[in-house]
Parts: structure tokens; sequence; C-alpha cells
């Protein structure tokens, strides 16, 4: 494990999008061997955002990094979607790909694989589209501020999800707790949070580089979900396999909660 905290500076100095892209989201590696952490998470999102109710007009996408695979079974039910990221260089990512510029990552693997889940493999083209057209903006945020978004102000929207980045964006408990906050503020009471989280998890490293990771339990991420105003509807947990030396993750999480009302 890194012996410091890896914090924006870091991310925007050393987190190289394309190197992460090619690491963590092909659906099978050089060997040949399926990338089973990315094809559970997949499932997980499917399961989630089927859930009733987890549907309206806005959701926010909160730490996208360089990544789209979170929003594949999303945006069939949100209409419009903003994605959020600290890093110059994921956000540039990310548009290339909306823009179908030369050089943009191939998501079209594992778009299919979301797709023959959802019950239909050659609806892959008309998904990347749906996507493509449904992201509205790319805004630079950091989690760490009471409106992430500053100097935007965004409205509040109908759903929050947010995949690997508070822990690894928060230094400490506390500090996670309170982007939570942060973070729950942009959900409409009423509305949802959508989160992946790893636990256990110290650190991550791809490129010849560690990144740090604060090390959770699926209690501590519960209750700082329900200490930033919600109620957990949903919360699953999936083992990682040991031996992997790109981290030290022991699971997953995946959790879905209602914000309260503000009175309750
Ligand atoms: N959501 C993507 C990316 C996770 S990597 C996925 O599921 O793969 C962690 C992301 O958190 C990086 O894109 C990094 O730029 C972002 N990040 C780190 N610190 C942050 C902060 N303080 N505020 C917002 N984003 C941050």
């Amino acid at each position: 494990a890194p012996a410091v905290f890896t914090g924006t500076d870091f991310y925007q100095r050393s987190f190289n999008p394309q190197e992460y892209l090619r690491e963590f989201y092909r659906l099978s590696d050089s060997q040949g061997q399926p990338n089973t952490f990315l094809m559970e998470n997949l499932r997980a999102l499917l399961k989630m955002f089927s859930l009733e109710g987890l549907r309206g007009h806005t959701l926010i996408d909160v730490g996208c990094g360089p990544t789209i695979y979170q929003l594949l079974s999303a945006c069939e039910r949100f209409q419009e979607i903003i994605a959020l990221d600290y890093t110059d260089q994921n956000r540039r990512e990310l548009e290339k790909w909306l823009k179908k510029e030369v050089g943009a990552f191939d998501w079209r693997p594992v778009v299919e694989y979301v797709c023959e889940l959802e019950g239909d493999r050659e609806k892959w083209a008309e998904k990347e589209e749906k996507l493509r057209r449904k992201v509205r903006q790319v805004l630079k945020c950091d989690v760490t501020k009471a409106n992430p978004t500053e100097p935007v102000a965004l409205p509040p929207a109908d759903c929050v999800v947010s995949t690997l980045c508070l822990e690894a964006a928060c230094e400490d408990l506390a500090t996670f707790r309170s982007a939570l906050r942060n973070v729950g503020a942009l959900v409409k009471p009423g509305g949802h949070l959508v989160m992946v989280t790893v636990l256990r998890e110290t650190y991550y490293a791809f490129n010849n580089q560690v990144f740090s990771c604060l090390r959770l339990e699926k209690k501590e991420v519960e209750e700082a979900v329900e200490g930033a105003g919600f109620d957990v509807r949903f919360s699953e947990v999936q083992p990682c396999p040991p031996g992997d030396v790109r981290a030290d993750c022991e699971a997953v999480l995946s959790l879905v909660a209602r914000k309260r009302a503000s009175s309750s």
C-alpha cells in the first residue's frame, strides 16, 4: 500500500485515462481471461437500475472518470445525464467517445455484453447512440467541496450514480462521510443514490502508478449513506477473487439508497 494519500493533484498529474481503460475495461485480458470484476459490476448495475422507482429526468454521474459502463443500463431510465470528474484528461477522454473522435476507447464489447444481459445483444449500436444523445454536460467537480460543481450550481437530480470514486477521492472516513453529504445534496428528496464501492482496498495500480484507496467496510459505507440523509434500499456484496496484483480489493459493494424528505 502507498504510504501517502494520492489526492487530486496526483490524479491530475498521473492518471492516464487510456492506460486505465486498457487495464480495467477490456472484457478479457491479453491471456484471454474474462474480466469478472467488470462483468459482475455490469450485472449489479443492471439489477440496481431495474429497481422500482429508479427512473426520472436527470441523472448525475459523480467521478465518471473516462468510463461509460456505469451509464449503460442507467441510460434506459433517465432522459438527461450530466457527467462529473475532477481531472481534465478523464473528462476529455469521455468527450472523445461521446463525439466519436479518432482514438476513442472501443466500448462495443462492453455495450454488447450489457445488451445481452438486457435481452438483445444486437441493440448495442442503438444503446451507444442513446447514451451519446443523453449525456448533455461533462463538468469538473470536486467531491470534497460542499458544492462539488462550484461555481456551477446544478439543480437537484432524480438520481446520482457514483462508481469507484469516493473511496479513491477521500483520505479518511470523516472526509468520506462529508463527501457523501456533498454528493447527496445533488439528489432531490425522494431521489436515488446508486453506488459501486470497493471494500477493504488500500491501493490500485496501473501504468506503474499506485493510487491510494480508503479501506472501507460495508457497514461504514451504509452508515455514511444514512448519515447523508438516505435510506438504504439495496445492498449487495460480491467477493473479489484474491491474487490480483493490480489491486488489493476484497469485495465490491453495490448499493441503492433513497433520499429522505428534508423534514424527516
Ligand atoms: N467512475 C470511474 C472512474 C473511477 S477512478 C470508474 O468506475 O471506473 C476514480 C476517479 O475519481 C478518477 O476519475 C478521478 O479523477 C476521480 N477523482 C479523484 N478525486 C476526486 C475528487 N476529489 N472529486 C471528484 N473526482 C475525483
